[in-house]
This record gives C-alpha cells, structure tokens and sequence, in this order.
C-alpha cells in the first residue's frame, strides 16, 4: 500500500497543490482544469475588495445579500455563515433542548455528519431513515430535519418533503431543510420549490456548491427563528466574515441555472464517451465518477497496489499530464478517493469532452504502464 496514514495523505496532498502552482506559473491558470465540483470562486471588482473592513464590509455587503439571498432562497431572513456545518450547529444549539428528539428524513443514508454531532453535543436524540414509511415523529421531538439533496447528489421526493413538514408542522415543530446542493439542484434540475416555499423554517445551502461561489453556508428562514440562531452564530463565532460574504454575493448573482441545467445534459454524452472504452464509468446527476473498486475492476494487469493507491496514482498522472484537477489528489486526510468528473464548474463549460475522453484514456493507459513498478508509483504521488 502507498497512502497508509493521514500522513501520507497530507503530503499527497503537498505535492498536488506542488504540481499546481507549478502549472500556474509556467503556463497560467488557463491550463488547469478543476473538476472537482469544489472550486471555491471569490468574484469581486478591486472598489468592493476596498470595502472588506471589519464593519464597512457587513454593511455593505449582508444588507446587500439580504435581498440577493432571499431571492436565491426564499424566506424572510438571510444569514451568512462560515459553512454549511456552522448554520447547521448554530440551529440546533438555539432550537434544540437536552434530552429532547431531532428526527431526519433523507432520500439516501448517510446524512451529513454535522447533524448527528451536533445532536451528540446538545445530548439530544437523533433518529434517521431513508424509508419514507418509517418516518414517524415521536412525542418530545424539538426539530425535524430534512435533506434536500445528499452529498452524493440524491435528491429527495417533492410530495415526501411536503408530507414531512405538514408532520412536523401539525405537532408546531420548526423544519430545518439541509439543502446544501438541494438549494440549486432541486429547483434548477428538478424544478422543485424552494425549501422555503414549500414551508421549512430554516434552509442552509452551501456557496460552494454548484454556483461559482466560496465555502460558506447561507442561511434564510423565520426571521424570529434566524435571530435566535444568529445570537448562537455570533456567540460562537460562526458567522461569515465580511471577504465570504462579498464572494457569497458575487456567487449568486453570478449563478446559472443554464449552466447546471447543460452540464445534466453534457454528462450523458460524456458517459456515452467513456462508456465505449471502460465498463465501470457511473453517472452522477452534473459528471460521471468512476470509483477505486470500479477502477480496479478495469485492470487486467498484474499488481499490488490498494484499489484507492490506483485512484491516486490515476488522479496523479491527470493533474501532472494534463492539469486536471480530481479530489484524490488534491482532497484532505480521509476524503473519498472516489475519482468524480464534475461538468457544472466554470472550467468545464468550454472543454471539448472527446477531448477530456482522450485524456483519461492516455492517463489510464499510462496507469496500466506503472502499475507494476511500485517505486514508480510512489514517485508519482511523492
Ligand atoms: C456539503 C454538505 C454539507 C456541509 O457543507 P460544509 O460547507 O462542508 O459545511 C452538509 N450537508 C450536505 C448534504 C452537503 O452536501
């Protein structure tokens, strides 16, 4: 096994961000390509990065984004926060009580850790299903929480998210709606309502997400349950400092749900693409992934790397042949090594996918050239 320890992990992950400053300095950044669905984008003219005072920055820019995001979300009231995981916190330390039940409704398990650990945190009792006829809310519940969309882009039945939040509504418990990919996905792809529309009280999307935003989370709802919430946010230090929410802004105003909406389409074709060459290529709803496991199943050579050592030594030789950006490389201790092409983000819209199919046609040949030399392999990812 090469990558043996989040150690190993760190230092992958040096020697990419290596790679790549190396490509942006001898060849500019246009001969990247991120695919990786997380590219973090910070939009701002120099007159608004001016601005980014301490209190001028809030100002300007959260009165500018109450208007922008209620728009993007519905709701009465919009607060930006640090992350998804912070707004999610932030909820449940205002709305939820010790001893008390939080039940959560979700297309597809797993949900987002952030939920049951910050339940854990409050001593409150978390109960979870993907099973639409399991979901029951007991007596003593203080939030039901609902996912719009998972983080492996499962998106949830519309009539289901009603159903769930007349549930909760009949016993008045709020609704939290975690739409961190939902906000966009669901109503752009899916044409969905907003969270909000269809009556949550609180719904937290991710800026990061699909729209060509900075990892953040916005959060619209109640007002009354917002200034609750934001008195936790703001105790714990929570919120979004004045540079994420300009680029919070900027990212929405710059979304296009014509992009999304054309990258659903483009990834049929890519699949096709790829699908006459290898057998373990899967479709997700904006790109195609192919797993470690899929990945060794398309190798018929001798060797003994790990299925994940396969995925990083093929994510490898993208970046440092093609600059290609993928999350083996790049991604922190203990993320997927999952190798995902993403075709909603701004690097792909002008990509020639007969062309990107090329490219991970060589790279895999070029793994299979490898793959025997473990030495090889280890200079590639160190
Ligand atoms: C990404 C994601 C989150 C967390 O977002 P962070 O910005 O990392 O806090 C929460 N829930 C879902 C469903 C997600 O996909």
């Amino acid at each position: 096994m090469i990558i043996e320890s989040s150690l190993d992990e760190v230092k992958k992950r040096e020697k990419a961000l290596l790679i790549i400053r190396d490509i942006v300095e001898n060849n500019g950044r246009e001969s990247l390509y991120d695919l990786t669905g997380l590219s973090g984008g910070f939009i701002a003219s120099p007159s608004e990065l001016s601005l980014l005072e301490t209190y001028v920055g809030p100002a300007i820019f959260e009165d500018a984004l109450q208007e922008v995001g209620i728009e993007h979300m519905g709701g009465e009231k919009i607060l930006p926060l640090n992350r998804t995981s912070s707004g999610i916190l932030a909820t449940i330390l205002a709305l939820v009580g010790k001893g008390t039940n939080v039940v959560h409704y979700l297309e597809q398990l797993p949900a987002h850790p952030s939920i049951p650990r910050s339940c854990k945190l409050v001593g409150a009792n978390y109960f979870e299903t993907d099973v639409f006829e399991e979901f029951t809310i007991p007596d003593n519940t203080s939030l039901v929480v609902i996912t719009g969309s998972t983080m492996d882009l499962k998106v949830i039945d519309e009539d289901e998210f009603r159903k769930v939040i007349e549930m909760a509504h009949e016993k008045n418990i709020p609704v939290m709606v975690d739409d961190a990919s939902g906000a966009r996905l669901r109503t752009v792809v899916f044409n969905q309502a907003r969270a909000c529309d269809l009556g949550a009280d609180i719904a937290i999307t991710s800026t990061d997400k699909l729209m060509p935003g900075p990892r953040g989370g916005l959060m619209a709802g109640r007002e009354d349950l917002i200034d609750l919430i934001k008195v936790k946010v703001n105790q714990f230090g929570l919120e979004a400092q004045p540079p994420v929410v300009l680029a919070m802004l900027n990212g929405i105003k710059n979304f296009s749900g014509e992009n999304l909406i054309k990258s659903f389409s483009r990834k049929d074709e890519f699949f096709d693409i790829l699908d006459k060459r290898f057998n373990n290529f899967q479709k997700t709803p904006n790109g195609v992934l192919i797993s470690p496991e899929g990945l060794s199943r398309e190798i018929d050579v001798d060797h003994n790397l790990s299925d994940n050592d396969l995925a990083f030594v093929l994510s490898f030789i993208l970046l440092e042949d093609y600059g290609i950006i993928t999350i083996p490389a790049v991604g922190m201790p203990g993320a997927s090594a999952t190798i995902r092409f993403d075709l909603s983000t701004n690097d792909a819209f002008n990509m020639d996918l007969n062309d990107l199919g090329k490219k991970i046609e060589s790279s895999f040949d070029k793994l299979l050239s490898v793959i025997g030399d473990e030495d090889k392999c280890r200079e590639i990812i160190f």
